[in-house]
């Protein structure tokens, strides 16, 4: 097969996969904003982290009220480069690309590495074992392409009247969002205002 058959073959399948990806949290988001709509029925708004202005410091995995913390880390996998070399996942020098714990960034190896096809790797959050230290969103914002970052989850926040971590947030990510549309998801639906603050509905 010629490089260039090859290079369309590698495109379309990356496509493909970044489509279904783009679903699959779609699907996953749109769910839990379900849950979150009938949980706070008789409340019009909701706590939310702007991921634009957070700058990963770990107190939403400290300061919630919640133990493990209401906030989680999510995959915007449409701004993914899947990368082999993911500074979200790896530890800065590690000695190698591979899955082994001490390689690992996550201090709860909360991040699933799968190989998908050369060169390209899909990283996905286990949401029962992150706690929401951000540290990973440290490392793919610096190394990488800023897909990683973190939302609270509105089936596990209890909409304290006061949010314990937004009163110590130093960047002021915190804010009130209405409960018909929780989430400030990144990705390619934000670059359409229409969709800024909606998660996807596909
Ligand atoms: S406290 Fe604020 S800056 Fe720190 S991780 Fe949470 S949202 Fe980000
Ligand atoms: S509102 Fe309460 S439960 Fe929700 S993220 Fe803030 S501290 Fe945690
Ligand atoms: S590094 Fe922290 S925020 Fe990222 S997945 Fe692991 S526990 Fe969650």
């Amino acid at each position: 097969m010629s490089n260039e058959k090859q290079e369309n073959k590698r495109t379309s399948r990356r496509e493909f996969i970044q489509k279904s990806m783009r679903i699959g949290l779609g699907v996953g988001l749109t769910a839990v904003g379900g849950l979150a709509a009938f949980r706070v029925h008789a409340e019009d708004s909701v706590w939310q982290l702007d991921p634009f202005k957070c700058v990963a410091c770990g107190r939403c995995a400290d300061y919630c009220v919640m133990t493990p913390s209401a906030v989680k880390c999510v995959h915007a996998f449409d701004l993914c480069g899947y990368c082999d070399l993911c500074g979200g996942y790896l530890k800065p020098n590690s000695n190698a690309r591979s899955t082994a714990a001490e390689n690992q960034l996550c201090p709860t190896s909360a991040i699933r590495r799968k190989f998908v096809e050369e060169p390209y790797f899909e990283y996905e959050i286990e949401e029962d074992l992150c706690i929401g230290c951000g540290v990973c969103v440290k490392g793919c914002t610096a190394f990488g392409n800023g897909s990683l970052h973190l939302q609270v989850r509105h089936n596990l926040c209890v909409n304290c009247n006061e949010c314990s971590i937004a009163r110590v947030c130093p960047a002021d990510a915190f804010q009130r969002v209405p409960a018909s549309s929780p989430y400030l998801i990144k990705g390619e639906w934000t670059k359409d205002s229409k969709n800024k603050k909606q998660p996807p509905t596909e």
